[in-house]
């Protein structure tokens, strides 16, 4: 049987990555096989690539960053996503397509067509069947990621936009969120650590009942 396949989404300091650890956890324990993955720098080649464009002081055109971003998702796509989907896994990763929808559709500007022939193009068509949106206020965010103590955690350029880069890629989240119900689904990331991973939960496990 296919897998399932679960993005998380959301801002930078949102705290996706910290309830991605947390959710796939409690999934362990109870005996389901989950892959833990992240874009972009989900495969050695991703993880190259990201310090190639993200971690990088040099000047990145908004192009190249977009083309960037795709080749590390079909990298992704098909070496890591899709065998272990093959293989029944529940796969879940920090960020996905949508982010580029979010930063380099709304964020850089690209026209909509050219991101869905781009993602189109990396993804060979292939969507999460679960997609989870943690929203919060862009001033929250950045004092999260400013206040990190993770010394793995290097500051990407990405980091370092304005709070109207951030809000343009928020909108586009929530708009993607209207237009697709089922699929995504928007939590308030505001709460505790605990609180947020209690909403979490229950989307998820929903959704892993469905079937
Ligand atoms: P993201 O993966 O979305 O960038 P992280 O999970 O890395 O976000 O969280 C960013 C920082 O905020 C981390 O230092 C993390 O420990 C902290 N953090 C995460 N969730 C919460 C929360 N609900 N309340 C307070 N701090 C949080």
């Amino acid at each position: 049987m296919r897998g399932k396949f679960i993005t998380f989404e959301g801002i930078d300091g949102s705290g996706k990555s910290t309830q991605l650890r947390l959710i796939a956890g409690d999934l362990r324990v109870r005996g389901f096989d989950v892959l833990t993955t992240l874009q972009p720098g989900g495969t050695p080649l991703g993880r190259r690539l990201r310090e190639a464009f993200l971690e990088t002081e040099e000047n990145v055109h908004p192009m190249a960053e977009l083309l960037l971003f795709a080749a590390d998702r079909a990298q992704h796509v098909n070496f890591l996503i899709k065998p272990a989907l093959a293989a029944g896994r529940i796969v879940i990763s920090d960020r996905y397509s949508d982010a580029t929808a979010a930063y380099q559709g709304a964020g850089r500007g690209f026209d909509e067509k050219i991101i869905d022939q781009v993602i189109e193009l990396a993804t060979d068509g292939l969507k999460p069947d679960l997609t989870v949106f943690f929203d919060i206020p862009i001033e929250k965010a950045i004092l999260r990621t400013n206040s990190r103590t993770d010394d793995e955690t290097i500051k990407n350029r990405m980091d370092r936009e304005t709070t109207e880069f951030y809000d343009r890629v928020r909108k586009a989240y929530l708009k993607i969120a209207e237009k697709e119900p089922p699929r995504f689904r928007v939590i308030d990331a505001n709460g505790s650590i605990e609180e947020v991973h209690a909403k979490v939960s229950e989307i998820v496990n929903n959704f892993l009942e469905k079937d």
